[in-house]
């Protein structure tokens, strides 16, 4: 790829919304280019590595047509070596999120979808074809670009709970809350919006009792979910009461937490929990569109119209978490994904 060539489609992003998206727009000879991101320190720490959000979690027991089973074999006949010394061994036990994102990433290149381990950090749509710039350095010109950049959870910040991230802490209770760690076991839930309500009460199948650690008076979640968590026998509400360090050790993970009062006591108590689970929001990754696409309040693209991922550039689409604040599921981004190639395909047919 020479800095003057002009692209079909650039795809920016490397969760399943990203690969899927190369998948299609690569079945459709579009030549498609995705960025996947850098690997830097700053990127790790926000969560935007690249891979996605997927690449953060254990195993994946929702994703279809992944069931438990010893994939070991399949990933060493379908990943090259290279790849897969650099993974994990695989534990057994159905598909994880690294491996899953591998295999994306793999059937992506398999049709012959060109990737770069970089970061777009800067696009120019005002004018088309439109301009990319890199965040090593040069430009990239793409005739139409499908941003599948995600969103990253949010977290409090914590030193502990940095340290205890995959060995019982996560920002994602439908993805890691059925796990064997969690069974029977005393859970935490931080937030008081829908989605900490959510995942609550999901977390309420499997643990023996779940704490919902809230700083206000009061729930922001919406009547109908508030009251799911009043209802539950096994949800116990914590007002006034912020988490302020994950208690643990390196053998078992998690063992608990230590809360402060949001009053003006400010007393400590501590509770003793085998999970801590964050549900504080999530922000979207569109810094680096710099106002050029329409936006939600919250950050999101805009999709256009109903049931497509067309953005307000034409020749410009979303797909996957960034454009959804919603359903945030990795076959729901892989979807859009798809329909976001199509999208393009067609957008450049007619556009010849
Ligand atoms: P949200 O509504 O923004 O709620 C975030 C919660 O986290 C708030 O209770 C907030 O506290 C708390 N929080 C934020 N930063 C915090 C911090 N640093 N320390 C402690 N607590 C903190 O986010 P969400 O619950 O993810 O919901 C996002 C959107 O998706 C909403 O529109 C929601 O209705 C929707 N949603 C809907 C459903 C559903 O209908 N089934 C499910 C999930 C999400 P404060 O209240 O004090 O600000």
């Amino acid at each position: 790829m020479s800095e003057d060539s002009l692209e079909n489609v650039v795809i920016i992003g490397s969760g399943p919304a990203g690969w899927c998206a190369a998948t299609y727009a690569a079945r459709a000879q579009l030549n498609p280019l995705v960025f996947e991101g850098a690997i830097t320190e700053e990127n790790r720490m926000s969560g935007t590595l690249p891979l996605g959000q997927l690449a953060l979690t254990s195993e994946v027991e929702n994703y279809a047509g992944f069931p438990a089973g010893d994939l070991a074999a399949f990933l060493d006949s379908a990943l090259p070596q290279d790849r897969r010394m650099m993974m994990a061994p695989h534990a057994g036990e159905g598909v994880t999120g690294p491996e899953l994102m591998e295999l994306m990433r793999q059937q992506a290149v398999n049709f012959g979808t060109r990737v770069i381990t970089d970061d777009i950090q800067e696009v120019e749509f005002s004018e088309s074809p439109f301009t990319l710039t890199r965040a090593a350095g040069g430009e990239i010109r793409a005739r139409s670009v499908i941003v599948a950049t995600g969103a990253s959870a949010n977290w409090l910040g914590l030193e502990s709970e940095e340290r205890f991230k995959n060995r019982g802490v996560s920002a994602c209770a439908v993805c890691d809350g059925a796990l064997p760690r969690f069974r029977d076991k005393e859970l935490v839930v931080v937030g008081g919006g829908d989605s900490a309500v959510e995942e609550a009460t999901y977390l309420t199948k499997f643990a023996s009792r779940v704490h919902l650690i809230h700083r206000r008076d009061e729930l922001r979640a919406s009547k109908i979910m508030a009251k799911r968590a009043y209802d539950s026998e096994k949800i116990e509400i914590h007002y006034h009461s912020k988490l302020v360090e994950v208690l643990g050790d390196d053998t078992d993970g998690v063992t608990g937490v230590r809360l402060q009062s949001t009053t003006e006591s400010g007393d400590e108590t501590t509770l003793s929990a085998a999970g801590v689970f964050l549900a504080i929001g999530h922000t979207p990754n569109t810094a680096f569109l710099n106002g050029q696409l329409e936006l939600t309040p919250k950050k999101y693209v805009v999709w256009q119209n109903h049931f497509r991922t067309s953005t307000n550039i034409e020749g410009v689409f979303a797909a996957g978490d960034v454009a959804d604040d919603y359903y945030r599921q990795a076959i729901s981004a892989a979807g859009t994904g798809c329909m976001a190639a199509l999208d393009a395909e067609r957008w450049l047919a007619e556009h010849e």
